[in-house]
């Protein structure tokens, strides 16, 4: 992992670096974007409930603030390095730009396995990361949110840290929170529905319709549910699903709704062929995670895992659109494979940036102390989705550019615009 990490670091500073020469940016310009303006890194203590101390480690990255307050979330994962929460940080600042918020980049991480802590000790060790930070973070400074292993209730505990040491309300500091505490309706559906805008006004550049169009997407978690239910309602035919343990290809189309019932009643998504409010072995067939992704389909979207589309099966890939729900589903070599190729691939950047926009809503909700119904906030979602592809589509067209060359450009131009 420590490999990997720094792996993930040197080449999202490439791509940076890559991009702004091809924009011509000075040497110190690039040298700006590339380098976190803060590293914090500290020691959390803890007692346990055996009565015993015990030090965590962790960082608070704060990548660049041209565009406003550092925004990302924290991840409380055992193999979690500098190196991976520094590039996690860094393309914060480009997801945020491409997504036009008033957003700087920032991110968190903790090295703890949080299945081995007790709910108390996970509750102390959430407070005692606000008590490090609580001095760096604010919002008009930094906005940490939820992350990898990290929940709404892990923000409430944070937000209630933080406003103790500090005195006084401060609902916008941390976004992600439960409705209760300041929470945004449409929150938890917002980066599946945020990739569908994308992906519906892809369509329209290109003259296709939903209606029809057959889909795969590899992971039945947050994102790649809300992403398949709302496709289905908008016309599109979900034909393959998967989680963890495999998947279905129900060729016809398959019920999205009536496989997440399924699942849950068995703890898979395997063996739930669901057409309709039925399910039956006769309308479909087992997959495993590596033919999901080799389905003839129209569209495919990686909704789970890092780099699941690499020089083993790049070559096996049907899909003529594939849609970056998960963060970095292509190696550097598949996606540059593929977009020669000719495929269009969406970025994870702008793809799954719905997530990071509703959050910022929700900001913007506790600031103003107003706020919005669960309509309010998915149409502002969709003004902003809508808003950011065009921007991107415009200077890929302009350019002859793929679309991810295109976001980084945007991204890039935003961000050092800003900087004096
Ligand atoms: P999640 O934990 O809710 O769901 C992950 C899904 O992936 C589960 O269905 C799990 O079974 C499946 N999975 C795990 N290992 C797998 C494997 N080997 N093969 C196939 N499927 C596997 O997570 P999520 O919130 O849906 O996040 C998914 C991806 O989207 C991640 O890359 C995440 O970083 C990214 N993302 C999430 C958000 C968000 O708002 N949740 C925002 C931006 C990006």
């Amino acid at each position: 992992m420590d490999s990997q990490g720094k792996k993930m670091l040197e080449s999202a500073q490439a791509l940076i670096t890559k991009t702004a020469e091809k924009m011509q940016l000075d040497h110190e310009m690039i040298k700006r974007l590339i380098e976190p303006e803060f590293a914090h890194e500290f020691a959390l203590t803890i007692t346990m409930d055996t009565g015993k101390k015990k030090v965590f480690k962790g960082w608070r990255i704060q990548h660049n603030s041209a565009l406003g307050p550092y925004k990302g979330g924290i991840r409380f994962h055992p193999e979690t390095v500098r190196e991976e929460v520094q590039a996690l940080a860094t393309l914060m600042s480009i997801k945020c730009a491409v997504a036009g918020l008033p957003y700087g980049g920032g991110k968190g991480g903790i090295i703890v396995d949080p299945k081995k802590l007790s709910k108390a000790e996970l509750e102390r060790l959430s407070r005692a990361f606000i008590g490090r930070i609580a001095h760096i973070i604010g919002e008009d400074v930094d906005v940490p949110a939820p992350d990898v292993n990290t929940t709404p209730e892990i923000m409430s505990w944070m937000i209630d840290e933080y406003q103790k040491i500090i005195g006084r309300k401060s609902a916008a500091t941390i976004t992600g929170k439960p409705i209760a505490v300041g929470g945004s309706l449409g929150r938890t559906a917002a980066t599946g529905r945020g990739g569908l805008f994308v992906l519906l006004s892809l369509l329209t550049k290109l003259k296709k319709k939903a209606k029809g169009t057959t889909v795969a997407v590899q992971g039945f978690g947050n994102v790649g549910y809300y992403f398949a239910k709302l496709a289905r309602e908008a016309g599109f035919k979900i034909v393959a699903v998967s989680d963890s343990k495999g998947g279905v290809y129900v060729k016809d189309g398959l019920s999205v709704d009536q496989t997440m019932e399924c699942k849950k009643e068995k703890g898979m998504v395997a063996g739930c062929y669901c057409k309709g409010s039925v399910c039956d072995i006769k309308y479909g067939k087992t997959v495993t995670n590596k033919e999901l992704l080799e389905l003839p389909v129209d569209i495919l979207v990686p909704a789970a895992l890092e780099n699941v589309i690499n020089n083993e099966n790049m070559v096996k890939i049907k899909a003529e659109i594939i849609v970056e729900m998960a963060n970095g589903p292509l190696t550097k070599e598949a996606y540059e494979y593929l977009v020669k190729k000719g495929k269009i691939i969406v970025p994870d950047v702008l793809a799954n940036s719905g997530g990071v926009t509703v959050s910022y809503l929700e900001w913007v909700q506790n600031k103003a102390g107003y706020y919005w119904s669960e309509k309010e906030v998915n149409d502002k979602l969709k003004v902003m989705m809508e808003k950011a592809f065009e921007a991107i589509w415009k200077k890929s067209v302009e350019k002859k550019i793929p679309l991810k060359q295109a976001a980084f450009e945007v991204a890039l131009k935003r961000i050092a615009s800003a900087m004096v």
